[in-house]
């Protein structure tokens, strides 16, 4: 998972973009003896081509230069992130059709690049979708979520990925035995709530609002819970209700069905003076008036959802004054927090299986995504891509 932010993409070099694609016209050029060739060289992939528009191709097999890493894809999952570039067929600082898709991913490597070192073939990895430069300013000051020249890669809905060398050097991690590769690229989207949870300053004991149960409020519901904090969840949806409790809410309150949804959850909070911390991961200008509404005296509210750019909200400056509150927002992932949370999901504490809820094949891609279009009838958290084929 990654929200985008002003002023960050635009400065990368982007693997998965559309200068790595070789589409099939390229490819071919071979002569009929060279078929079988041809055929070694080319794999399945999602290639999305604008809004809504994303079609499942061959393209060019990659290949690894030096320090760099293929993997054969053995999962990637579905998220929030890759719906909204879907939905809007671009990603403005990032992205521009057509492009390879797809960004949490673990796989098996099957080709090592030159110089690679710690990395042999047939080892298990997950490998996360960026990695900083460590030599910028915001790098230097330990914000390397904000680096400026921050490596992003793409292209996970595929049989096999490009792993670029500075991703290899610095953020692509051995997947024990036992772990499958499913709950492993899980590390992306809860390395980024790890980092939201430990910038949110909550400690075992307060009480936390999350507002949203999409799978980042259901992760931050969860490490919360796992962190010893007692955790009000706001939802929408009735299945939302027994997931959010499934994941540690000790208690939830659904929009719609309460009269008032800031007085409601208040209720629920210690003498109903709000909460200690509050989250927002639903990423629309109510959800976060109501963050700031929850919060109680002297709280801090984190603004996770990222909504469009140019969205305005309106806040009550009496409110956050004399309430001494404190505002922030967090984006993406370090590599520490990376490894905290291939910590969490290796060791087990994690509810890994119960974020998985849907399973497909890769020549199912598009139809999974224009089902996530209508969210009433995608009840699913997550679904696993498997390229291998999807269980029946
Ligand atoms: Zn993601
Ligand atoms: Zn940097």
């Amino acid at each position: 998972m990654y929200q985008m932010q002003q002023g960050v993409w635009g400065l990368h070099e982007v693997a998965g973009s559309v200068g790595d694609i070789p589409l099939l016209d390229e490819v071919r050029g071979v002569g009929r003896s060279e078929k079988i060739e041809e055929m070694t060289t080319e794999m399945m992939a999602a290639v999305l081509y604008g809004k809504q528009d994303l079609r499942l191709e061959r393209v060019a097999m990659p290949c690894a230069a030096a320090g760099e890493l293929v993997v054969r894809v053995g999962a990637a999952l579905t998220c929030g992130t890759d719906l909204k570039v879907y939905r809007r067929g671009y990603h403005a600082m990032m992205l521009k059709p057509p492009m390879l898709f797809g960004h949490e991913l673990a796989g098996e490597v099957v080709e090592v690049g030159e110089g690679v070192s710690g990395f042999a073939l047939g080892d298990r990895v997950v490998a996360l979708n960026s990695a900083p430069c460590d030599a910028c300013f915001f790098c230097k000051q330990g914000q390397q979520n904000l680096c400026e020249d921050l490596l992003f890669n793409n292209g996970a809905y595929a049989e096999y990925i490009r792993i670029p060398a500075r991703i290899v050097a610095k953020n692509t991690l051995h997947v024990p035995q036992g772990v499958p590769y499913e709950h492993a690229a899980l590390t992306e989207p809860l390395a980024c709530v790890v980092r939201g949870l430990e910038e949110s300053g909550g400690r075992a004991g307060d009480s936390m609002v999350v507002i949203g149960a999409g799978p980042i409020g259901l992760m931050f519901i969860h490490v919360a819970e796992l962190s010893g904090l007692r955790v009000i969840a706001v939802v929408k949806r009735d299945d939302q209700i027994a997931s959010a409790k499934l994941f540690g809410a000790s208690e939830v309150v659904q929009i719609g069905a309460v009269k008032d949804v800031v007085a409601a959850t208040r209720a629920l909070t210690p003498e109903g003076r709000g909460a200690d911390v509050v989250i927002e991961a639903v990423a629309s200008p109510a959800t976060w008036e109501w963050a700031v509404d929850m919060v109680r005296k002297g709280g801090m509210v984190n603004f996770f959802g990222g909504p469009p750019s140019g969205t305005k909200v309106a806040l009550d400056t009496n409110r956050l004054h004399y309430g001494d509150i404190t505002l922030k927002a967090s984006f993406h992932h370090t590599p520490a927090t990376c490894r905290t949370a291939f910590e969490l999901v290796t060791s087990g504490r994690f509810k890994c299986a119960e974020y998985i809820t849907g399973r497909a094949g890769l020549d199912e891609v598009p139809a999974v995504f224009a089902a996530m279009m209508s969210r009433a009838a995608m009840k699913d958290i997550k679904t696993a891509i498997l390229p291998a084929g999807a269980p029946r």
